[in-house]
């Protein structure tokens, strides 16, 4: 078996950044990219919060120019998924489609996966209206109408994101207490552009090329759903949500709201699970215990896979960066 000095596992922009920074400090450099390379980028369109593309960049041209950058440098690629290894002590083996590979040091770059809702119409009007990153999308929803849902921080965040070029953001939570900290409640609560529903879920996302409305399903039948901006936790029955007539009945659970664009916002899921003795938190994120190292020596992590904070392309990058760093550091320790 040919010994590498680092593998990589995951071929976002985590991963990428963390090849080019290996590879030009003359560490020979496996990435084991999975089948589908790329990560989250490559199911978006306009990028505009990259930093060196005024003009904004197509996610899919700014991952292949990232590998190719990779590549350019001398990294090794292989495009099948991670599927076993043994991370006890180094050298590690990886374990990808037939074959096996050692390598002295891992990053461990393998992402998180949005947490979508899994309701009838979303997955393809995702780009179409359906979103899940107010930072990347809101410019697109200029004087429009959006739902944000959720009832977490992330929520809170990108309903005040959204407030900065939408016409008014709704806030669809499925409880009546919000999970947000105190300080993003209030913040949100005090934007005179959202609203919030609760105890209302969606349950259909509709519309011909684009999103156009959602069918809503209420979960409490007394009418106390809408909180008007300013309000805290009432229970206020309001039939207009931003200048939108709302027709709902009393005691009908399921309703209909015409609407621009849907920011997802209820979670991620941390493709963590295939790491044996990897420390993950409980929502399986994995720990940091210093400088992108994780509990095993040699392990380094980059990028969403441990980052429940951020969760953006640039700062991905510079985890990358910063694990690529510190994996070279220790090689050289090792030495
Ligand atoms: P959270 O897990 O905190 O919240 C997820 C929300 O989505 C919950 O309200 C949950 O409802 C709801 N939800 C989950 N699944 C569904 C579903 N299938 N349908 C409808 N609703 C659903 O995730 P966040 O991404 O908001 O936050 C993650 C972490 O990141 C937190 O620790 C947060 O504090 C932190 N963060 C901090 C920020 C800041 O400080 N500025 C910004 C963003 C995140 P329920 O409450 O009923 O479970």
């Amino acid at each position: 078996m040919e010994m590498y000095d680092v593998i990589i596992l995951g071929s976002g922009p985590a991963g990428l950044t963390a090849a080019i920074y290996t590879t030009r400090a003359s560490l020979k450099t496996l990435v084991i990219a999975g089948e589908k390379w790329g990560g989250q980028l490559q199911l978006t369109t306009d990028v505009e919060n990259f930093p060196g593309f005024p003009e904004g960049i197509q996610g899919p041209d700014l991952m292949s120019n990232m590998r190719k950058q990779a590549e350019h440098h001398g990294a090794e690629f292989v495009d099948e998924n991670f599927s076993s290894g043994n991370f006890s002590k180094s050298p590690f083996t990886v374990q990808a489609g037939e074959k096996s590979y050692e390598g002295k040091s891992i990053i461990i770059a393998t992402g998180a996966d949005t947490k979508w809702l899994g309701v009838p119409g979303e997955k393809e009007k995702i780009g179409r209206g359906v979103s899940s990153c107010a930072p990347c999308d809101a410019a697109f929803f200029k004087e429009k109408n959006v739902i944000v849902v959720g009832g977490g921080d992330s929520a809170m965040e990108e309903a005040l994101v959204l407030t900065r070029f939408a016409k008014h953001v709704t806030i669809i939570y499925r409880g009546d207490t919000l999970r947000a900290s105190e300080i993003m409640q209030k913040r949100a609560f005090e934007n005179e552009k959202i609203s919030f529903v609760f105890n209302t879920e969606i349950a259909e996302v509709k519309g011909e090329m684009k999103v156009e409305k959602v069918t809503l399903k209420t979960n409490c039948t007394d009418g106390s759903i809408i909180v008007k901006p300013g309000e805290h936790m009432g229970t206020t029955t309001v039939d207009k949500i931003g200048g939108t007539e709302i027709k709902k009945e009393d005691n009908n659970l399921l309703w209909e709201m015409p609407i621009d664009g849907i920011f997802v916002a209820i979670g991620h899921i941390p493709n963590s699970k295939v790491f044996p003795g990897i420390d993950v938190d409980e929502k399986g994120f994995i720990i940091v215990h210093e400088h992108t190292r994780t509990n095993k020596e040699g392990v380094f992590v980059a990028g969403d896979v441990h980052d429940r904070q951020y969760m953006q392309a640039v700062t991905a990058a510079g985890f990358g960066c910063a694990a690529a760093l510190e994996a070279e550091r220790w090689l050289e320790v090792q030495k």
